[in-house]
Formats: structure tokens, sequence, C-alpha cells
């Protein structure tokens, strides 16, 4: 068999954090040492070639819509070399969905892109980024993996970029992929697919300007000087992230309504993390279907930047929601 060639590109992130501990598994500083300390950890791979570049060094939190764009064009000119097989980004736990969702939605399926990350430091005890570094090579590795699109390996399950979400704090099991349940399995260094190639073309290209949307979430009291704030703030779209199927609450419901008719962009989302929003059409908001607050705020940024026309929002989350 050919032996594959992955690129790894570094960004950060706890997988590379260090602690002056091994008990520590909350302080330790992100992104503090380099690729090729994560490459020294890793056993030697027959049927892989690595190479390793430090792309950023970032602590996720800090990982701004100029990074998803910035690694998405780099990504990009990765896939165009016909020497490299696949890439492996390193990226810190809290933000991973963000940078994942804008890679689907701005990268062409030509190779495996497969992301990863670590809830403990390197330096902890039991640290678990090196078996995920090692399972997301397993993963890109495989030509398969290219037409799911963009992937993420944690704790030994793959999961698709549009499902994924961080649904613990610190558990080493942070991940998971709601209702859809995972794309696939690692194990033993075999990868076992669970669902079949789902990925659809790009819908944006990874230099779309970006539409400024803010996201607001209801609560009971939820301040209307807050939500005024916002929606006279200069913000094109927001992201409503409302009880159950979206719903608001009445004390801002006119102020929503008025911003709709003065022309701004608002999406109805759910706060509760998994499920839906389904259709309401008295609300006369875009639903985010089956897109949570913040895949929803990416998918209007980019949207909006792109200078889509209105009635065509509708259809485009709609759709998302089963890319
Ligand atoms: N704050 C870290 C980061 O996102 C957390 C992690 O990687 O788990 O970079």
């Amino acid at each position: 068999m050919k032996r594959r060639r992955i690129l790894v590109l570094a960004t950060g992130g706890t997988i590379a954090g260090a602690a002056s501990s091994p008990h520590d598994t909350s302080g330790y500083r992100a992104g503090a040492l380099p690729v090729e300390a994560l490459m020294a950890a890793l056993p030697e791979q027959e049927d892989i070639r690595i190479d390793a570049r430090q792309a950023f060094s970032l602590d996720s939190k800090d990982a701004l819509p100029e990074f998803w764009q910035a690694l998405a064009r780099e990504i990009a000119r990765v896939q165009a070399d016909p020497g490299i097989d696949g890439v492996v980004v390193t990226h810190g736990t809290d933000t991973l969905e963000e940078t994942a969702w804008f890679l689907h939605l701005t990268l062409p399926l030509a190779k495996p892109v497969i992301l990863t990350g670590a809830m403990r430091p390197a330096t902890a005890a039991s640290a678990d980024g090196p078996m995920n570094l090692l399972q997301a090579l397993r993963v890109a590795a495989q030509p398969r993996a290219a037409r799911h699109g963009i992937l993420v390996v944690m704790n030994s399950r793959i999961h698709h970029a549009r499902h994924l979400r961080k649904a613990h704090s610190y558990h080493v099991d942070a991940f998971d992929s709601a209702d859809a349940g995972p794309a696939g399995v690692v194990q033993d260094g075999f990868v076992g697919w669970l669902s079949t190639p789902c990925a659809s073309a790009p819908r944006f290209a990874p230099d779309t300007p970006l539409g400024q949307v803010e996201i607001l979430a209801d609560y009971p009291g939820v301040s209307p000087a807050l939500v005024a704030a916002v929606i006279h703030g200069g913000a094109q779209g927001l992201v409503w992230a409302g009880y159950g199927n979206g719903s608001i609450s009445s004390a801002v419901q006119p102020m929503l309504d008025e911003a709709r008719r003065r022309g701004l962009a608002i999406v109805r989302a759910s706060r509760v993390g998994a499920g839906r929003v389904w259709r309401d059409e008295t609300a006369g908001f875009v639903n985010a279907s089956g897109l949570d607050p913040y895949k929803a705020r990416i998918a209007l940024m980019l949207a909006l930047g792109a200078g889509m026309p209105r009635g065509r929002l509708q259809p485009l989350f709609d759709d998302l929601s089963y890319s």
C-alpha cells in the first residue's frame, strides 16, 4: 500500500498545553509547546509519513474569525499540493466547533481534513493528546474521510463538523454529536465508519467577507436595554438563542419585530443545545433549523458577507441542517 503523507498543522490549544505539575488538568498554559513536542510523543507509523508545521500558537478562546479565514486559506493551499494526502489540525477544544464548522462551509472536499485536540495538557499524568492525535492521523490516512467533509476526532470517536458540540467542560469525553451520533469510531488503529459519506460542496469561499452577527440568549427577565444596544449597535445580523423551539420573551419580541422590519437579519435558534427549531410562520424570522446558535451565527456571517438575498436565508439554513 502507498505510504500516505499527512501534514499536521498545529494551532495551539490544550493538546500543546504545559503545566508545572502532572496533577494539573485545569491550571496550565494552552499552546505552550511546539509541534515537535507533540510529534515526539507519537510512535512511528509504518504506513504514514508525517510532516508537521506550526501554523499558530493560540489558546482557542482567542481564535477569532480572521484565524478561521487564515487557517482555511492555509489548508486550501495544502490541499492543492499533490504530494500531501491529508491534513490533521491540532486545535484548542474551546472553539473547536466554530473552526470546524467554518472550514466545513468553506473548504473543498478534496482531501481528508481532521481536527483534534485534548482536554488534558501534554504534561498531565494521563494526557489524552497523543492518542487523539494518533487516531486523527489514522482517519486522515483514509481517502474516504474526505467525503464526510470536515471531521473531528476526539476520544476514539469521529464527529462530523455539522453535529459536533462540546458537551462537558473538563471530562476527557467532552464531545458528542447530539442526536446524529458519531460518524465513526477509531479503535486499536482501525477506523470504523458509522455513517455514509454525506458532505456536500462548500457553500462559500474561504475569503468571503464576514458580516457582523451577534448572539443574544433569552432568559427570564432578559434586559430590553441589552437587546436595544445590540440591535442599534451596527450588527447586520442577530441570532436569537431562544427558549425551547426558539421562542422569544414577550418583553423583547416587539423590539425584534421592529428590528427585522428595519432590515436586521434575525435567525431564531434554540438555547437548548440539541434538537432543532421547527418552523413557526407567525414568528416571521429565519429559523436556524438544526443549527445551534454558534453554528447559525457563522452561517449567517458568511451569508450576509456574501450578499445573499434575505429570501435565500431560510433555504440555506434548511439545507445546512442536513449537510
Ligand atoms: N483553552 C483551551 C483552548 O481551547 C482549552 C482546550 O484546548 O481544551 O485552547
